[in-house]
């Protein structure tokens, strides 16, 4: 059960890409090369992903770092409503906390939805796009 928009599947790898700028360019290269990295402040080394300034003490001196990729399922939405042909409805979206402290939206891959529970450990896996951009999935670890 569950609603459905009439629409032809297309292949998963044709999601909407993320368009990569100043900011956020060294995150998805890390991930073309397999690395998940999240930016580190080099003044109080608060983590965080994203961003311009350091939100703990608003430094502009963040390095991209390389992450352990493992995280666990901090929270988890069933989608039933296909907004985009290449999603195959229902899929799961994960806020993923990783080991290191941020956290991150991204899709589950590898995992029957009935089985994911909040607090699950979960390990990233690249995926790339048509576009070439590649973006984080997440698998049970
Ligand atoms: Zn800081």
């Amino acid at each position: 059960m569950g609603y459905r928009l009439m629409t032809t599947p297309i292949a998963f790898d044709s999601r909407p890409s993320p368009e990569p700028d100043f900011i956020s360019k060294p995150f998805f290269d890390s991930l073309e090369q397999g690395v998940l990295c999240v930016q580190k402040c080099s003044r109080c080394e608060a983590v965080q992903l994203g961003e311009l300034i350091c939100n703990q003490c608003f430094a502009q001196d963040l390095q991209w770092v390389p992450a352990s990729g493992q995280g666990k399922v901090h929270s988890c939405a069933i989608v039933h409503l296909a907004y985009h042909p290449a999603f195959a409805v229902p899929y799961a979206v994960v806020s993923v906390e990783l080991a290191e402290g941020p956290r991150l939206l991204a899709n589950m891959a590898d995992c029957d939805l009935q089985d994911i529970q909040v607090g699950m450990p979960v390990v990233m896996r690249p995926s790339k796009l048509a576009t070439g951009v590649t973006v984080p999935l997440f698998v049970p670890a």
